[in-house]
């Protein structure tokens, strides 16, 4: 039994979010576009984050599209059960491996856009062998999302951004049957060395910090190249911003962001970077490429180079 209840229908997130079935939000023939199709128990949890911000606005330009699938509509026993008990015994369910990998290769094999139509959850499902692995698109990575996968980074996220298309799913409960994983998945990604409740969240993230990536989704154009981890930072942190009033509590913007000389506050923000990264996340430097300059700054601040 899913935390709506059984009978609650796909198409409700759908409408939630301003999506038509089989027709997602954005104009999935747009240059540059990304669709992403995201199999899920709780697709109503994706409303908020995607009906707002960036992301709503890369869905309304069309520069992004999603599909969300309930792997529920995808059973046609009486009850749609999703998950059974742990071979072995151990407490928990495990999501069964028939609705995933129907859902999956089901609207896979289809046209980017296309979802099961409201009359045809449980009902009228398209044929589909149990026995009878189906062959997906090349070049569509299938992704469970997974604290055993990969760990999510930017070149990672600049990876995704370069697909055309992206299936995510998200486990639930104690996690999927392994044959999900030796049928159906071609990369597993982890948000994060913790255990989160759901897929769900992880997605979210993941379509998020992908869709900053898309030529023009961001307002200003170097926005996303110059965030923290970012190529235009060479991976390092970024450093201090400033924004009006000059002087809070006492404390002064740098008068060097008001100089107005171009080519030394670009030499004071990389200092800055190299600051930031230097006390937070001392790590990183082991491993970008420094210039002279940058060394030699570090020597000053106390940074010893490790040979490499
Ligand atoms: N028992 C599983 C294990 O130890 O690997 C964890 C199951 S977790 C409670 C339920 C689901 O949440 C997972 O199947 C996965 O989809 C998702 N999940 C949990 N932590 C995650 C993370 N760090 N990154 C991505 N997904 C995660």
């Amino acid at each position: 039994m899913n935390d709506f209840g059984a009978e609650t229908p796909f198409n409700e997130a759908s409408e939630a979010l301003g999506f038509a079935t089989g027709q997602p939000v954005g104009d999935i023939f747009a240059l540059n576009a990304l669709h992403v199709d995201i199999f899920t128990l709780f697709p109503l949890m994706f409303a908020g984050p995607f009906g707002e911000s960036i992301v709503a606005r890369a869905l309304a330009n069309g520069l992004l599209s999603v599909a969300l699938h309930n792997i529920r509509d995808y059973t046609s026993d009486r009850h749609h059960v999703c998950d059974d008990t742990p071979y072995g015994g151990g407490g928990g369910m495990v999501m069964k491996p028939q609705p995933i990998v129907r859902a999956v290769e089901t609207v896979l094999t289809r046209k980017a856009g296309w979802a099961l139509p409201a009359a045809d959850v449980y009902t009228n499902l398209p044929a589909w062998d149990a026995e009878q692995p189906v062959a997906l698109p090349a070049g569509v990575p299938v992704i469970l999302l997974s604290p055993q996968g990969r760990q999510l980074t930017q070149p990672l996220v600049a990876e995704l951004a370069a697909m055309p298309r992206l299936a995510l799913i998200c486990g639930r409960y104690e996690g999927v049957d392994e044959r999900v994983r030796t049928q159906l998945i071609t990369d597993e990604i982890s948000i994060g060395d913790y255990v989160i409740s759901g897929g769900e969240l992880a997605a979210m993230v993941i379509v998020d910090a992908v869709t900053r990536q898309l030529p023009g989704a961001l307002g200003d154009a170097l926005g996303a190249h110059q965030d923290s981890h970012s190529p235009g930072m060479g991976g390092l942190l970024e450093g201090p911003q400033y924004t009006r009033p000059f002087t809070f509590r006492g404390e002064a913007v740098p008068d060097i962001l008001i100089s107005g000389h171009h080519a030394n506050v670009e030499r004071w923000r990389r200092e800055q970077a190299l600051l930031h990264t230097l006390r937070r996340r001392p790590d990183l430097l082991e491993r970008m490429p420094l210039s002279a300059a940058d060394k030699l700054y570090l020597a000053q601040q106390g940074w010893r180079e490790r040979p490499r």
